[in-house]
């Protein structure tokens, strides 16, 4: 998750608890990846071998990818980044009065992180999540087409959220395909062979669009 100060004692927050994206850390360390976790306020343990950067919004989490990811091949998106955050927070906790009607909240909106990395001139192999509440297919279907992200994994937050257990669904280019169910450490490892496949299938294809682009003897 992302956490957005509504002043110093308040703010808001989600209800992700972090554990899919330090899975999937974990499953790409196993894989022999170097791995830099950016990482919004959780309670878990770095994954061993994990390189980790704690931030708290979504702002924060913004400005600490866009300066490391020109070193990464695959950007994975597995964060529950806030998709507001309060537009002024206040600098000390607001006081309630019997008689005050509550404070409105004025919002503004964070930047996607994400579409962002996707739209680089020379962007890393990007992989989204979507947490959905329904409509998985539909929704997911959809951001993967709005975020110009070539895989994007699908889940339904408020059944996985917090829980050691999850069901995914790949989206990408040729329609959408069932990841499975499980704990979330045995999906992110087939996650990560998903991620492998596809990466070596594009470097095989780059590859051959140059030999074609250069013929021999050019
Ligand atoms: O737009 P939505 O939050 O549903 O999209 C989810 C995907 O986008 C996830 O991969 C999430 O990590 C990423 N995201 C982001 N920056 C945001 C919101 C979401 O990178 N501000």
């Amino acid at each position: 998750p992302t956490f957005e100060p509504i002043a110093p004692v308040r703010g808001l927050t989600n209800r992700s608890g972090g554990k899919m994206g330090y899975a999937v850390a974990r499953a790409a360390r196993e894989a022999g990846a170097r791995v830099l976790l950016v990482s919004g306020p959780t309670a878990l343990a770095a994954p061993f071998g994990v390189e980790r950067m704690d931030v708290e919004t979504a702002q924060q989490m913004a400005d600490a990818v866009m300066a490391q990811v020109a070193q990464a091949q695959v950007f994975i998106a597995t964060a529950a980044v806030a998709d507001w955050r309060p537009a002024q927070p206040h600098s000390q906790k607001q006081k309630k009065s019997a008689d005050a009607p509550p404070p409105s909240i004025a919002l503004q909106t964070n930047p996607d992180i994400l579409a962002a990395v996707a739209a680089l001139p020379q962007p890393p192999y990007c992989v989204g999540f979507a947490a959905e509440s329904e409509n998985l297919i539909a929704h997911a279907s959809a951001k993967r087409a709005r975020k110009n992200v070539p895989l994007l994994v699908g889940n339904l937050g408020p059944e996985t959220f917090g829980q050691d257990d999850n069901r995914l669904e790949l989206f990408d280019a040729s329609g959408h395909h069932p990841l499975g169910s499980g704990r979330k450490i045995d999906l992110a490892r087939t996650l990560i062979v998903e991620i492998a496949r596809r990466l070596a299938a594009s470097d095989t294809l780059e590859r051959e669009q140059a030999r074609i682009q250069t013929p021999p003897g050019a």
